[in-house]
């Protein structure tokens, strides 16, 4: 591709602003904490109008200026499709209600955006085996993008991670192995035995590049609102890499001029069996104690501890909004109402973006005359039904007739 440019300038330590050389292999930052990646923005405002995306091709690289990619022999692609924005007529009164349906791109979530980004790097960096914990999506896009790219993988997940899942993952390339434990005790296994093993760590923010992945979302749900973005933003928050990549989207945009009007309020929402962010953002906390006994329906935001704990609180403060609890019950009746009323799918994690909508509109935290956006991260057909009280046919002697007959 002629038109190829990456803006990626240096990275910085997200605690501390610390500077570090770009192009070279990081874990976290010498502070522990994870790194960003940063760009020169001024050249690219310089640069790039935004009227000269419209001519590209409707996929993550259409912002490849603002990704950290620079050479496109490097840039591993299933597909990542732009997802679209769908409207939600049917449901509850008030603003226009959006949902952004993740679960179009490869390995049917959102994951793929940042596991795309974190396995072109590492094989632009030299590596040549990657390790992560998962509850199963990561770990699905891991394994698709590692094989794709010729890179050897490696997945630990809790032991009830739901078969589908493991088997995906093995199906695609990956070493699985099963941990009695939490997101976070499988990558503490990860964590002591990656220098044995010669494991890149991939964990949620342990390298820099997946939120460059998730942040397409921020830019692509900009571009698709021209340039001016709804009012709020709900967004299902498990290691909360795909908040702070569109927090960090809208600053870019922002500084390049590409963005009009406010930025949107951030909503992270959490299962209430789950809830370490709510709970911290509830006390006022800079950091979220690890959750005990952490249990939900939702397993894409079962984490106990997210090491980007500050980055998400600071997000969800700095833009003016909030973070939620809704229980698994209600998570569950969204998912039914959502399918029952327009006809989509969501992921259960999806349909508590809704449940918290509505419990957030309720309880006025969402005013009548706001627009709000809510995430449905993978594709509902990766987990178990709702029982649908389906029938049995009548035998077909003749009583089929007489049950479904014109009357
Ligand atoms: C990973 C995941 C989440 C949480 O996303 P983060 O950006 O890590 O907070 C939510 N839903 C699903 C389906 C997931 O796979």
């Amino acid at each position: 591709m002629t038109d190829w440019k990456s803006y990626v300038s240096h990275l910085e330590c997200g605690a501390t602003g610390e500077r570090l050389e770009a192009d070279r292999l990081h874990n976290l930052s010498p502070a522990g904490k994870p790194i960003l990646v940063r760009y020169d923005l001024d050249a690219l405002a310089r640069d790039l109008d935004r009227d000269r995306l419209a001519t590209r091709a409707p996929d993550l690289w259409r912002y490849r200026e603002l990704l950290p990619v620079r050479d496109p022999a490097n840039a591993v692609s299933l597909g990542e499709t732009a997802t679209p924005v769908l409207r939600l007529d049917a449901v509850v009164s008030g603003g226009p209600l959006f949902i952004k349906d993740e679960g179009r791109l490869p390995t049917g979530s959102f994951k793929a955006r940042g596991l795309c980004l974190a396995v072109c790097m590492a094989k632009a960096l030299g590596v040549e085996r990657m390790a992560m914990p998962s509850n199963g999506n990561a770990g699905a896009a891991l394994a698709a993008y590692a094989t794709r790219a010729g890179i050897e993988s490696v997945v630990l997940c809790p032991a009830d991670t739901p078969e589908i899942n493991l088997q995906e993952i093995a199906l695609q390339g990956a070493t699985v192995y099963k941990v009695d434990g939490l997101i976070d005790d499988c990558g503490k296994i990860v964590g002591r035995y990656k220098e044995r093993m010669g494991w890149f760590d991939t964990s949620t923010l342990k390298e820099p590049y997946r939120i460059e992945g998730k942040k397409t979302m921020g830019l692509e749900l900009a571009e698709q609102f021209q340039w001016r973005l709804p009012d709020v933003i709900l967004y299902p928050t498990g290691g909360g890499t795909g908040l702070i990549g569109m927090w960090k989207a809208f600053a870019e945009l922002k500084r390049i001029g590409w963005l009009e009007g406010d930025m949107p309020r951030m909503v992270a929402v959490q299962a209430t069996g789950c809830a370490p962010i709510v709970r911290a953002f509830e006390a006022g906390a800079d950091h979220a104690e690890r959750w005990q006994d952490a249990s939900t329906v939702a397993a894409g935001i079962r984490v106990p501890a997210a090491l980007g704990d500050f980055l998400i609180l600071d997000a969800v403060r700095k833009s003016g909004g909030f973070a939620i609890a809704v229980e698994d019950d209600a998570i569950l009746a969204a998912r039914k109402e959502v399918a029952r009323t327009e006809g989509l799918l969501l992921c259960p994690e999806g349909a508590a973006t809704y449940a918290a909508y509505k419990t957030a509109r309720e309880a006025g935290r969402i005013a009548a005359d706001e627009s709000a956006v809510l995430f449905n991260c993978a594709t509902g057909l990766k987990y178990p039904m709702p029982d649908g009280s389906i029938d049995l046919v009548p035998d077909a002697d003749g009583s089929f007739d007489a049950t479904f007959g014109p009357d």
